[in-house]
């Protein structure tokens, strides 16, 4: 640390930003205002997809809709298995 004596607590205070850095340690800098990154992990303004994006969407089998389904039937599975074990 520098002996550099200002008003820095304020810039010291500011969110910092959530990226992982390549050597596995957290990003230090300033998070953009509003957003969760520095300028350098995506926070600049322009980038990243807007809301509701599908630019990059392939086939779906990730999105939440088709997450959601597959969590329904995973339960309704483990539910029928047990209704079944019962029956026996
Ligand atoms: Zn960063």
């Amino acid at each position: 640390m520098s002996d550099h004596a200002g008003p820095t607590g304020a810039m010291l205070a500011s969110p910092r930003c959530d990226a992982k850095t390549r050597c596995g340690g957290a990003c230090r800098s300033p998070a953009v205002r509003g957003k969760k990154r520095c300028r350098m992990h995506g926070g600049a303004p322009g980038s990243g997809a807007p809301r509701g994006n599908r630019n990059a969407r392939k086939h779906g089998r990730f999105s939440r809709g088709a997450i959601n389904e597959q969590r329904r039937i995973q339960d309704l599975l483990v539910d029928a298995r047990k209704f079944l074990q019962g029956i026996k």
